[in-house]
């Protein structure tokens, strides 16, 4: 946050690469406000870095209507977890962290609020109670994987409770890989058709591989967080979960840590058809390396079209590769 500049020019990489396919250009707001951060404040006058917390987020929520502008891209304000919530201090704290900072986003006109990244479905239901208040569109998504959450609250039920509380879109984000990711929203949506429930669904997983990993995710990876290029999806991966999310229904495909902007575009191309476009970086190369046809290399030549690419097994090029779970078994 020390450079805006920097901070846009990140932004509109992303959506170049989207062509808006989630018609979100986000601000990550969770670090810089109270909730996570109480001794900053969010809209007292304590000091990051020599500036106001609100000031930040004003600045950002308008940084992230420039480059929602340039592209017709909806801008999304994200609140997260209180360490209120951990610590026990009840509904009306967590609700009070979460008050200050949707009215710095209903003072900077975004379009509608993700409450994300939640361990605890308890906490996730209190902060929706509060964001449906503003009136806007709430999504919201918890950083579980199949074993549900912190409590044991299975992850179907996680979404139900996160539906009744007054989510328009409910998924997961976070933690996970995105084959592991689709494990998790097949069990939420399972459980909102039974309930009879049926808010939009959203899935942003990490661009990591996590097989194996139990409920902390890639926390628990030891390449964690130092040497986690290792485990980096491919963009052919992100065809495949592309395709998985929206034939499960999933509406907001997205990514999390370790998506970089090839990965969005990934998405964006796999569903051009659906969206009846292709994302303006589509510009910059040809699907399925087409280009490799112009290699002065003969074998790179070779290396040409989707059913290379798709049926690729990537190596990790390690001479002493581990030989437990850790290598990705992709399931869809
Ligand atoms: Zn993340």
């Amino acid at each position: 946050m020390k450079n805006l500049a920097l901070k846009k020019s990140f932004h509109i990489l992303y959506e170049r690469h989207s062509g808006n396919l989630n018609r979100v250009v986000r601000y990550r707001y969770k670090y810089l406000t109270l909730t996570l951060l109480p001794t900053i404040g969010g809209t007292t006058p304590q000091n990051l870095n020599g500036r106001r917390c609100i000031d930040l987020n004003k600045a950002a929520c308008r940084l992230a209507h420039e480059v929602a502008n340039e592209g017709n891209a909806l801008v999304a304000g994200g609140v997260t977890q209180s360490p209120s919530y951990t610590q026990g201090k009840g509904k009306d704290a967590v609700q009070s962290n979460i008050r200050d900072q949707v009215r710095v986003f209903l003072d900077n006109n975004v379009d509608f609020i993700i409450c994300e990244f939640f361990m605890y479905v308890e906490e996730a239901e209190w902060v929706i109670e509060e964001a449906k208040k503003s009136g806007l569109p709430v999504a919201a998504t918890m950083c579980i994987g199949t074993t549900g959450d912190y409590a044991d609250v299975s992850p179907g039920e996680c979404a139900v409770r996160m539906a009744k509380a007054g989510a328009d879109v409910v998924g997961v984000n976070c933690m996970f890989d995105p084959y592991m990711t689709i494990e998790t929203i097949k069990a939420m949506k399972e459980a909102l058709d039974g309930a009879g429930l049926r808010p939009y669904l959203m899935t942003q997983p990490n661009g990591f591989f996590t097989t194996g990993t139990g409920k902390e995710g890639y926390l628990a990876c030891p390449e964690y967080p130092f040497a986690m290029e290792a485990r980096v999806v491919t963009r052919f991966d992100i065809n495949k979960f592309a395709r998985a999310a929206y034939d499960l229904g999933v509406r907001y495909i997205g990514g999390c840590c370790g998506f970089e902007a090839y990965h969005i575009r990934a998405i964006a191309e796999e569903l051009s058809e659906e969206r009846g476009k292709l994302p303006p970086a589509s510009a910059k190369h040809k699907p399925w390396g087409e280009n490799n046809k112009l290699s002065g290399t003969p074998a790179i030549r070779e290396r040409v079209g989707r059913a290379y690419w798709e049926n690729l097994v990537p190596s990790t090029g390690r001479p002493t590769p581990p030989t437990h779970d850790l290598n990705p078994k992709p399931k869809v």
